[in-house]
């Protein structure tokens, strides 16, 4: 089955170019989800020329969603998230050097210039460098120690402060925020979320869905301060920390998390001169403004049909999607990348699934209730659903991605009826 998508203007692709130069050595900066799956790709397509990966962290390329779960309960060890077992990491024959930075890209020369003092050439430059999480400019922010949570170090050093009876205070009601709020809470700790929008997830899901989350959170004696700025922190006088809230109040801390977003690490692409819009801007090919190079994974922006607009996206599915796609595309293959975005979550044994870019002018279809398990709420323009998305609610929710692709209308009474399967729809 072929999706149907959306039609929107397309961006505008980079210059074709002379006839194609031959391929030797394809350079992948970031070793994460998406460098990972490009190196494997091209082997996989039949690539024998030199692959370089470069990568500042010293792990082998890995998924990061169970650092903010499995393994920060402790429930999984780092190992367990690489992507390739370690004799098939070796038998891509790639060169890969862990712990070192790609500094600049120099393009009229074709190289990339590294943090030890080597230029690597390229032919094709895959550019995967991910995000790191935001930290937060504030009074104090240097006098407690502040945890924030994507690496594997991270997770590492956040884990042992996750004990019964210690008080975590996590800023941020976002996924990370909550995804390990919902870990130290089952780890036994006290919890405070505090965030300052009036809802939690209020960046990427509808009202509905952040009240389920706040009722979620609460009913597992999670306490979530809503609406609050934080404005400064401090070291008490017994050494723990204080977080200072805008409405006056306290919080004290055996630990700070900060879950604040991601800041797309872009700045080897801005300083090269590439087009950036909060991130690296590519086409559905994965090209930036320079043919030669591309980007994948969380640092990418490109326009999405689903979303009529550009985005980046934060997920499993485009980190390992994308990677796959640039890698192909640098290669030559025709590559039309526009996914309808696929997001998930799991929080306290409950997973979370969305499908698409909802919004205020949808119109709401609710299948199921909480008494029933799990529930979808589609969201429609006029009887074609666009986007879904529901707790505990995976099955429902794949045949819903079917209905977003095919956008062909529903019916909405049989669509709302649990006794009507979603497979007759
Ligand atoms: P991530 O996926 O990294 O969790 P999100 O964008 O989903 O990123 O969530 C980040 C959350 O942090 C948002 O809900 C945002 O409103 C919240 N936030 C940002 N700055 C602050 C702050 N200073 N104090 C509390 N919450 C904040």
């Amino acid at each position: 089955m072929t999706a149907k998508r959306p039609e929107v203007a397309a961006a505008a692709l980079p210059d074709e170019g002379a006839a194609a130069r031959p391929i030797h050595t394809i350079v992948i900066v970031g070793t994460g989800q998406a460098g990972g799956w490009a190196a494997q790709t091209l082997r996989r397509e039949g690539f024998t020329g030199r692959i370089v990966l470069i990568g500042d962290e010293v792990h082998p390329p890995h998924e990061r969603p169970p650092l903010s779960k499995a393994v920060l309960s402790g429930a999984a060890q780092p190992e367990t998230t690489r992507l390739m077992k370690p004799e098939a990491f070796d038998a891509l024959g790639a060169q890969w050097r862990p712990g070192v930075q790609a500094r600049r890209i120099d393009r009229a020369a074709r190289q990339v210039l590294l943090s030890d003092g080597e230029a690597v050439p390229y032919d094709k430059l895959i550019l995967c460098t991910g995000g790191r999480a935001r930290r937060l400019a504030v009074p104090g922010a240097d006098q407690v120690p502040l945890h924030t949570l994507r690496t594997v170090e991270d997770a590492m050093a956040l884990a042992p402060a996750l004990m019964p009876g210690r008080r975590v205070v996590v800023v941020g009601g976002g996924w990370i925020g909550l995804e390990v709020a919902a870990t130290a809470r089952q780890r036994g700790a006290d919890v405070v979320v505090v965030e300052t929008q009036g809802r939690l997830c209020e960046r990427t899901v509808p009202a509905a869905i952040s009240e389920y989350l706040l009722a979620l959170h609460h009913s597992q004696g999670t306490r979530v301060v809503l609406g609050a700025g934080v404005l400064g922190f401090a070291r008490a006088a017994d050494g723990r920390s204080e977080v200072r809230l805008a409405d006056g109040s306290v919080l004290v801390a055996d630990t700070i998390v900060l879950g604040i977003g991601l800041v797309p690490n872009d700045e080897l692409a801005r300083e090269a001169g590439l087009a950036c819009e909060g991130g690296v801007l590519v086409d559905a090919r994965c090209r930036t403004s320079d043919p030669d190079i591309l980007a994948a994974g969380d640092v990418a922006v490109a326009l999405n049909p689903w979303a009529g607009r550009r985005l980046r996206l934060e997920s499993w599915q485009n980190a390992q999607d994308q990677g796959i796609a640039a890698a192909r595309s640098a290669l030559g293959h025709a590559v039309d990348y526009q996914p309808l975005p696929w997001f998930w979550s799991d929080q306290y044994g409950m997973n979370l699934q969305i499908y698409g870019v909802p919004t205020p002018a949808h119109r709401v279809v609710q299948r199921g209730d909480q008494a029933s398990g799990g529930f979808v709420l589609f969201y429609l323009a006029g009887d074609v659903v666009q986007a879904a998305i529901g707790p505990n609610a995976a099955r429902d929710l794949r045949f819903a991605r079917r209905l977003i692709e095919q956008r062909r209308p529903v019916n909405v009474e049989r669509l709302a009826d649990l006794g009507t399967p979603m497979s007759k729809l």
